[in-house]
């Protein structure tokens, strides 16, 4: 309930939370120390992987990679670019899409779409270029397939005044203009992969000069492109580093749940890599598990074509397709996996991030997989109900809604549930209006 200054009037069906910049938190959250049991150990497979990750990440990333503290206090400058980009982000009720589910539902979603860039991706990507930055490095390099990630890179660069070398998928950098612009306009070098920078790039484009690339290929490049330069390689998803710089979002959900008064049924979200759920999740969960007691329930979801969550088997795996970085066990459907081309771009990871599969693994976290199909119907009644375009990756979400009404409904019970929502889908527009048919003429 808020009563306005300047006049008596009440707004009582609060529909938005903020939370003030003053109350931003100070911490990270690492979930390591509170994991039911140790993560199994990176194997390198080659020989040569540990070296290689030495020398390209910054020397703080690496450090927490492994590190076993509980809450790591986030520097100042960085506070200040988090705040610059629109965090806090608010908490927003969908009251009109629980009318829809007959109210049996209360669902609060974290608004990640908030951010400058309209997703979660800023949360790390402005950790990574900044202790890159105090490791005196000439630049970062990092790839990006379908741009949201290039673009949060692009972006953090721009805000710290580092150079940036982005590798783009070739199909993509012809294919989706608009995010490639995104990162011109922040000052990126933005490369279609494989490209004429590195030895790796011009060896494919004197094979093939119309290469179509792929993530693996544009990994590779900004690896060896990083190495050979004096630059730094910035990790997007997957790893416990990067998960742990955008707990920044959890943590302001727990601070705002409480203000709100609610406890979380469940908390639900999608997975390319993991990042946005795990960044949500994971500060909810490590209470619960040092209490001893999961009641909460975790439900995240993939895609049907890209089937890691439901089809993905539990073993030790390469992140990348070029075999450069060391393995890590986690759910997977392999890493020369060929995606088909479905427009949820940050969905077509093959893998689960290790942390999140080892509570996969132990029942912790429960998996769903949905069809583009079906989740584009979604991601049209959620923007008719509640006026919002969803990113196609964060619709994949819905769903799960569906099924948790149900349950409700049949159960005859009211539930809480909160949501994850990593982006918007204002860039993807082209993507909706060809799988729901628009009048493209
Ligand atoms: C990249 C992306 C994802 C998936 O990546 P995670 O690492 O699993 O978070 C989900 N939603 C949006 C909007 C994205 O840009």
């Amino acid at each position: 309930m808020i009563k306005l200054r300047w006049s008596t009037f009440v707004v009582k069906d609060l529909v938005r939370y903020d939370l003030s910049q003053d109350r931003i938190p100070e911490f990270w959250y690492n979930i390591l120390p509170d994991l039911p049991e140790s993560l199994p150990e990176p194997k390198d497979a080659t020989g040569k992987s540990f070296e290689t990750l030495k020398i390209v990440l910054p020397t703080k990333v690496l450090e927490y990679e492994f590190s076993q503290e509980r809450f790591i206090k986030i520097p100042e400058e960085l506070l200040e670019r988090y705040l610059q980009v629109g965090r806090p982000t608010p908490i927003i009720r969908a009251k009109r899409l629980e009318e829809k589910f007959d109210n049996v539902l209360k669902i609060y979603m974290k608004m990640e779409s908030y951010t400058y860039t309209g997703s979660h991706k800023i949360n790390s990507a402005l950790a990574h270029v900044y202790y890159a930055k105090n490791d005196n490095a000439k630049f970062v390099s990092t790839e990006t397939g379908a741009g949201q990630w290039g673009s949060a890179v692009s972006l953090a660069s721009a805000l710290f005044k580092m150079k940036a070398y982005v590798f783009m998928v070739r199909t993509s950098y012809y294919a989706k203009p608009y995010r490639k612009y995104l990162m011109m306009m922040y000052g990126a070098n933005v490369n279609p992969s494989p490209s004429e920078l590195t030895d790796f790039g011009r060896e494919l484009l004197l094979k093939d000069p119309n290469h179509p690339g792929s993530l693996g290929i544009a990994i590779s490049e900004a690896v060896k492109y990083a190495m050979d330069n004096g630059g730094k390689y910035v990790v997007g998803s997957v790893v416990n580093s990067d998960i742990m710089f955008k707990t920044i979002a959890g943590m302001e959900a727990k601070l705002q749940m409480e203000e709100i008064g609610e406890d979380p049924d469940y908390i639900i979200g999608v997975v390319g890599g993991g990042s946005n759920y795990a960044a949500l999740a994971y500060p909810f969960l490590g209470e619960e598990l040092r209490k001893g007691k999961v009641r909460r329930k975790y439900i995240a979801s993939g895609s049907t074509e890209v089937p890691k969550m439901t089809k993905g088997i539990y073993k030790y795996d390469f992140p990348d397709t070029a075999m450069i970085l060391p393995q890590l066990k986690m759910y997977t459907i392999g890493s020369d996996f060929i995606p088909p081309p479905i427009y949820a771009g940050g969905l077509r990871y093959h893998a689960v991030a290790p942390t999140l599969s080892l509570l996969m693994n132990k029942g912790i976290v429960e998996a769903r997989d949905y069809s583009q199909e079906e989740t584009f119907k979604w991601a049209k009644m959620f923007a008719e109900t509640e006026g919002y375009i969803p990113a196609p990756e964060t619709a994949h979400a819905l769903p799960i809604l569906g099924e948790i009404a149900e349950n409700a409904k049949r159960n005859k019970e009211k539930k809480t549930v909160l949501i994850s929502f990593s982006g918007h889908g204002l860039l993807d527009l082209g993507n909706y209006a060809d799988v729901l048919g628009f009048d493209k003429k």
